[in-house]
């Protein structure tokens, strides 16, 4: 008798038996419908055998194997498992999640459109020469022999692309595919006509969420069947089947898109890494602020650093400086220095930048009579003002109120926004400089991607002379008039309780000010502070990455932190915190014989946002110098856990290298 062994879509560490007497080696990763409850599932054929744990009257047959498309391979099916080993998740269902929607649900596209002959290519486009260290670049990363991970470290503008472009050319010469991965394909569809007016002649698959299901099932099709020469994506790209893989780039590698923070919590650059391993071909990460962790791989020698030190087009980098806050009464969050500065782009016709990064107009409503605040009843959190639609929001589970009249607690009709977020600069901005053409520029004004299209379109057609934004300005977008940036409200993350809070001010900064005088204009940098002296915004003024890095490497390992210590966070949310927390401390229970000497647990706690939809959330951090430790414990751990008893309604989830704390 045969049986396949499946992997299925449900929240079980284990896979499933199946009696197929038709199935032979040759369906391993295929997919294969089954009955399950009381209906029938689709999953992945992982294995075949003669024998079965399970008694054979108990086995149920599968009904088909789906033979309509080729089998994934086992390079693909060791991926999933590594995934699955590694982040804790079940095969199934990290299989589920690397699968495009429609081909999970065992179907198939629609046949394709009739493929357009490749006919005569057009010429290629010009490439620019080489800079010479583009050109070190270049060749360093073409002549690896094997698996070879390089970080191209180099501030935006300095030709990193211009080296991926380089080095994808030689990869498809020689009949291979090479996977790009960038963190939003959203936001940057000047990238993708980069590539494609660079190879016309090659096959461009784009893969990431906004793509329609039968659109994403044949990209996926057609990289698994080798007719996608390159596959151009958002971290879910990463697990597309490539069997001519031969080269893989990361984008802006630090970014935190790249990990996943639901179901299967995963990294993509680091899962990159594993899979260029795994294929023995190199990677290359590339950033202006490279992640602490790829950082440190680099300067002790496991990663090959790649720098351009120069920009390849404007000649100099933007000047950077302070404006020291402290003694100086603000005028709407504004100091003078920074309202001259503005006033003088205005009066020469060229752009500026405003960044804060709080949307709203106040991150709350106040009464200053009883102390009431406008809380999100849902959250530990405050329900953010929006004056531009009238409404309270909650930027963690929006949630949206009116906006009351008087205090709903003491009838007080003096209630005020305390704070400031980018509509309120904006209105303040609009009254300042009323002939000015003011742009904001956050999640609220660009909410789709269409949206989005629009302001961009703006901005580079010159309509707008004054820019506010959020986060979304800092990336990856060229502005040929833009040539102030003013920074307002950074300070707080300087002290925030996360540890990754200054590495992630440091990149957004870097990145934001690096909008600044791309071209024949000079750009300028404006941080207003309390803290000018800060070894942050110092390393900022003088654009030394490399300094910050160390600063904070060294203080890292002075505490314990990644990258000198792993770490893995184990969550529960329940009604009540006691309920989290009473799972939590079960949990180490049943961790402390497995943790040994190498792994230490820390203590079960409510999380910093305690509540979020109505759930009261805890967590408990363990780690260890070793990661061979941590994962056998992990292991380990991780079945007891679906073993202990817990409210119907707790959830809980294991995060191995949490992001966030
Ligand atoms: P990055 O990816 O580091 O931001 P890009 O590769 O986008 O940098 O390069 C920035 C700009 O400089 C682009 O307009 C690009 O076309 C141009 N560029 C890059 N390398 C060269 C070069 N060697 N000679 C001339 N222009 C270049
Ligand atoms: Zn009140
Ligand atoms: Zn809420």
């Amino acid at each position: 008798m045969t049986f396949v062994q499946v992997a299925l879509d449900v929240p079980l560490p284990r896979l499933f038996d199946y009696r197929a007497d038709d199935a032979s080696v040759a369906d391993i990763g295929r997919r294969v419908t089954v009955p399950f409850g009381s209906g029938t599932k689709t999953g992945l054929i992982v294995g075949i055998a003669e024998i079965s744990d399970q008694p054979p009257e108990k086995l149920k047959p599968a009904e088909a194997v789906l033979r309509d498309m080729p089998p994934l391979p086992a390079d693909w099916l060791a991926l999933c498992e590594f995934c699955g080993r590694y982040y804790q998740h079940p095969l199934g269902q990290v299989m589920a999640f690397a699968l495009p929607p429609m081909l999970r649900k065992g179907k198939l596209p629609k046949a394709r459109k009739p493929k357009v002959s490749r006919g005569e290519t057009p010429p290629d486009a010009v490439m620019p020469a080489l800079l010479p260290e583009q050109q070190a670049a270049v060749e360093a990363i073409t002549l690896a022999r094997g698996f070879e991970t390089f970080l191209l470290h180099g501030v935006t503008g300095s030709g990193k692309t211009e080296v991926y472009l380089r080095a994808i050319d030689v990869v498809l010469a020689a009949g291979k595919q090479a996977l790009m991965l960038v963190p939003e394909i959203a936001l940057t569809p000047q990238l993708e006509q980069r590539v494609s007016e660079r190879f016309p002649g090659a096959h461009i698959v784009s893969a990431h969420s906004g793509i329609a299901d039968a659109a994403r099932a044949r990209g996926f099709l057609d990289a698994l069947e080798g007719r996608a020469d390159i596959v151009l994506g958002t971290r879910l790209s990463v697990f597309l089947p490539l069997p001519h893989l031969g080269l893989i780039v990361v984008d802006e590698e630090h970014d935190a898109s790249f990990k996943q923070q639901e179901g299967l919590r995963y990294s993509a650059r680091d899962v990159a890494v594993f899979r260029a391993k795994q294929r023995d071909i190199p990677i290359v990460l590339g950033s202006a602020t490279p992640a602490l962790e790829t950082f440190h791989h680099a300067i002790s020698g496991r990663y090959h650093l790649l720098e351009l030190h120069h920009r390849a087009v404007a000649e100099a980098p933007p000047v950077v400086r302070t404006i020291d806050t402290r003694r100086e009464k603000l005028q709407d969050g504004m100091s003078a220095a920074l309202i001259e500065a503005l006033a003088e782009r205005l009066a020469r016709g060229e752009q500026s930048l405003v960044f804060l990064n709080r949307r709203g107009y106040a991150p709350v409503l106040a009464c200053p009579a009883c102390g009431w605040v406008s809380r999100c009843r849902r959250c530990a959190a405050n329900m953010v003002l929006h004056l531009a639609d009238k409404r309270l929001r909650c930027h963690h589970c929006g949630l949206e109120a009116g906006i009351p009249r008087a205090c709903p607690d003491c009838g007080n009709q003096d209630i005020h926004p305390f704070g400031r977020g980018t509509q309120r600069l904006e209105s303040a901005l609009s009254e300042r400089f009323p002939e000015a053409r003011i742009l904001r520029i956050d999640r609220d004004s660009a909410s789709t991607p269409k949206k989005w299209q629009a302001l961009l379109a703006a901005i580079h057609a010159g309509e707008a002379d004054l820019l506010i934004g959020t986060q979304m300005m800092a990336k990856g977008h060229d502005f040929p008039r833009l040539t102030l940036v003013g920074v307002v409200g950074a300070d707080a993350a300087l002290f925030a309780a996360d540890f990754r809070a200054p590495e992630r001010l440091f990149a957004q900064l870097m990145q934001v000010g690096g909008r600044s005088g791309r071209h024949d204009l000079p750009g300028e940098v404006l941080i207003q502070t309390e803290y000018p002296t800060h070894p942050l915004y110092r390393a900022l003024v003088d654009h030394d990455y490399a300094a910050f890095a160390r600063t904070q490497l060294d203080e890292r390992q002075m505490a314990g932190f990644p990258p000198f210590s792993f770490q893995a966070m184990l969550r529960a949310e329940a009604r009540d915190m006691s309920q989290s927390l009473d799972f939590l401390a079960a949990a180490r229970d049943a961790a402390v014989l497995l943790a040994g000497e190498a792994v230490a647990l820390y203590d079960p706690v409510p999380m910093r946002l305690a509540r979020l939809k109505n759930l009261d959330r805890a967590q408990l951090l363990v780690e260890s110098q070793s990661r061979p430790a941590l994962q056998t414990f992990l292991t380990a751990w991780n079945t007891r856990l679906h073993e202990l008893k817990a409210p119907r309604e707790l959830r809980w989830h294991l995060d191995v290298d949490p992001a966030e704390y």
